[in-house]
């Protein structure tokens, strides 16, 4: 288990873009259809673009159609975190990164199986890393 990964929010501004810092620090989310993952079937791990940390891997990438890169289920590891958000007047369930706490997306029940779960997320929180 990684230690985990706490700085300040010059930090942050100075890592990240500013399209990065909206999303995973302050719990943005990007435009549907934008992000640069939302049609991507390359072979890889996704990590985390705050830290690193692996959340997702391509083999668990489907088509859902709703805009934002979507999988079934998250990477080995248990690096991914769950809260309830009942911000904007739904009951969602928000998930961030363990390691560092940078917002990811949402989870949602109507993924195809064998998880029938949707974890829903932002291009602008996570980054390929290409099998080789
Ligand atoms: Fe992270």
């Amino acid at each position: 288990m990684s230690d985990k990964i706490i700085k300040t929010k010059e930090e942050w501004l100075q890592q990240l873009t500013p399209e990065q810092y909206a999303i995973c620090r302050e719990k943005g989310t990007e435009r549907p259809f934008t992000g640069k993952y939302n049609n991507t079937d390359t072979a890889g791990t996704y990590v985390c673009a705050c830290c690193g940390e692996e959340l997702f891997t391509s083999d668990a990438k489907f088509n859902s159609s709703c805009g934002w890169p979507s999988f079934t289920k998250t990477a080995p590891g248990d690096t991914v975190e769950e809260h309830e958000d009942h911000t904007l007047g739904m009951w969602r369930t928000e998930v961030t990164c363990k390691r560092c706490d940078s917002h990811l997306g949402h989870v949602f029940n109507d993924g195809p199986p064998p998880t029938g779960l949707r974890y829903c997320i932002n291009s602008a929180s996570i980054k390929l890393v290409e099998k080789s």
